[in-house]
């Protein structure tokens, strides 16, 4: 029998309850202002996941806008002192941006439910606590550093000192607008530079509302801009700048290519945080329960659309059929539904491509010679919207395209693995590296494992936890650099050396021999 069809907030619904005033369409926003709309072109539309409602279009951003966008940018960076400002100073004004995220913060959240998909219970609960703790973490740790110096030539002191790089041009992708954004923004700015933010066509509002209401904390203007558009026209125009200085960039891995090549135009420094294929590893010493726990979360938070989604489990076969047994039960139960119904696990997926990709890679893993052990399909007691049904594969080979290529939803992939060894072997049979999940209370095993597993984080025992004084990124083609305390310390400042004679110096005297 049908289940009846599951009752989703209307767009109207969710504006009234949040008191959105929602546009017709987005554009940018530079030295302060609004960008005008250019009539000649017309808005990419942007629908709504869960109703397939218009949202609102979004006006692209010419390669005159960003032109005019890192103007701004420049302009703040060389003349409103902000680069050289005394820490104190500079930390009062971007305390002010804390104070108005937090005003803002329902608005925010409810924004990013509604043009993202994801349920507002973890957008309140992870993405608004994490936005405004990447200002407070940067703007304190910006008040912590200090240069060195190196006394051991005798002749010489050599003091070294760091300073803002200048314009930096970041850019993000549609899954977490409000967290990925702020981590950069908030350091750049922290450490005296002034930014260019791209975002994403797939959620444009988020970020467009975020960096208007931070123009209410008074700022310099053009300390912060923002331009909309597609990655291949206004993203292109952005990191090909040449007055762009550093590109911070957080994505898919082809796009990191792209990046790189634009970078390479006018050797721009670039951090990237791309893609990610990870591997959650259960071993037989694992505490059952919370490892079933922890591997839902690590493939469901967000919807499944996470880089660091744990998306393939390895689990040791002398307990696979228990494991496999309670997490697919537990597969089964999780709430699809409304992004705004607090009851709701999991949203809609983001936009009809992406629900068609994830769909597709049920059918390819079909193909494969995987059994499909849940979902694989769409949500059908949706009367609208991009639902699907959490999926788990039961694959026997490392090697087919379903554990190989970045799925990026609510799908995992389930094998079963010998022994630890053979966990590190397959876990290291991928091109991507950002981070690894184990399972297991046996210690000798956990370092075995960590030690040898190639990504950029190692969670054991816990999914999805960060501090951010520690450097987050990933291995392979996860990524260049890492986010994190020092790391983004060296991608966002310049190291200078600065040499002083000790004594007044005897130099020789070129030119005076006749
Ligand atoms: P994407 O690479 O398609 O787009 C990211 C941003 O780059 C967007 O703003 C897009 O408009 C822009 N862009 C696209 N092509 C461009 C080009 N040629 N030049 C300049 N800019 C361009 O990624 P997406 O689909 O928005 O996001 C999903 C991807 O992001 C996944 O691969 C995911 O793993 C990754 N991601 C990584 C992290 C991390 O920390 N490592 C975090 C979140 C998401």
């Amino acid at each position: 029998m049908l289940e009846p069809v599951k009752n989703v907030a209307s767009v109207e619904e969710v504006a009234t309850r949040f008191k959105l005033n929602l546009p017709d369409s987005v554009s940018g926003f530079v030295g302060g202002k609004q960008l005008a709309q250019d009539s000649s072109v017309a808005p990419i539309q942007h629908l709504c996941p869960a109703t397939e409602e218009l949202l609102y279009g979004v006006n692209e951003c010419s390669p005159a806008d960003v032109d005019a966008a890192v103007a701004a940018a420049r302009d703040a960076f060389d003349n409103t002192g902000w680069a050289r400002m005394a820490h104190k100073e500079r930390k009062q004004l971007l305390r002010r941006l804390i104070d108005v995220i937090d005003a803002n913060k329902e608005e925010l959240a409810a924004i990013q439910s509604l043009e993202v998909g994801m349920p507002l219970a973890g957008v309140n609960a992870m993405h608004i606590p994490r936005t405004i703790e990447n200002f407070e973490f940067f703007i304190e740790a910006a008040g912590t550093l200090g240069g060195h110096t190196y006394t051991q030539t005798g002749q010489y002191t050599s003091i070294v000192t760091r300073e803002a790089v200048g314009v930096v041009a970041l850019l993000s992708p549609w899954n977490a607008p409000l967290v990925l954004s702020s981590m950069k923004l908030a350091a750049a700015l922290a450490l005296g530079n002034t930014c260019v933010i791209k975002a994403s066509e797939y959620s444009p509002y988020s970020l467009f509302r975020f960096v208007e209401i931070m123009h209410e904390a008074d700022l310099p203007p053009g300390l912060i801009n923002l331009v909309n558009g597609r990655g291949h026209v206004t993203g292109k125009a952005l990191t090909e700048h040449p007055g762009v200085d550093v590109i911070g960039f957080v994505g898919g891995t082809e796009t990191g290519k792209a990046i790189m090549q634009s970078a390479a135009g006018g050797i721009k420094k670039v951090g990237l945080e791309l893609g990610g294929k990870s591997a959650n590893i259960v071993l037989s010493s694992a505490n059952l329960p919370s490892a079933i726990d922890g591997s839902l979360l690590a493939i469901l938070s967000g919807n499944g659309e996470q880089c660091l989604a744990g998306s393939r489990i390895l689990v040791e076969d002398e307990v696979a059929d228990e494991f496999i047994e309670s997490f697919v039960a537990r597969m089964k139960n999780v709430v699809v539904g409304d992004p705004f119904d607090a009851d709701s696990e999991i949203g809609p997926l983001a936009f009809a491509a992406h629900r068609d990709k994830v769909l597709a890679y049920a059918k390819i893993a079909e193909a494969e010679g995987a059994e499909i052990l849940c979902g694989g399909r769409a949500a059908d007691s949706f009367a609208k919207g991009y639902f699907v049904e959490p999926t788990a594969a039961l694959v026997t080979s490392n090697q087919s395209r379903v554990c190989q290529e970045e799925i990026f939803g609510p799908f995992v992939t389930i094998q079963r693995i010998r022994d630890a060894d053979e966990a590190v072997q397959i876990a290291n049979e991928s091109s991507f590296g950002l981070v690894s999940y184990i399972w297991s209370d046996d210690l000798p095993s956990v370092m075995s494992v960590a030690q040898r597993v190639k990504a950029g984080t190692v969670w054991v025992n816990t999914p999805l936890t960060r501090d951010l004084r520690a450097p987050f990124g990933g291995y392979k083609m996860s990524g260049v650099g890492r986010d994190g305390l020092h790391a983004s310390v060296d991608l966002l400042t310049e190291e200078k050396t600065m040499m002083l004679p000790n004594a007044p110096l005897k130099l020789p005297s070129l030119g005076s021999k006749r």
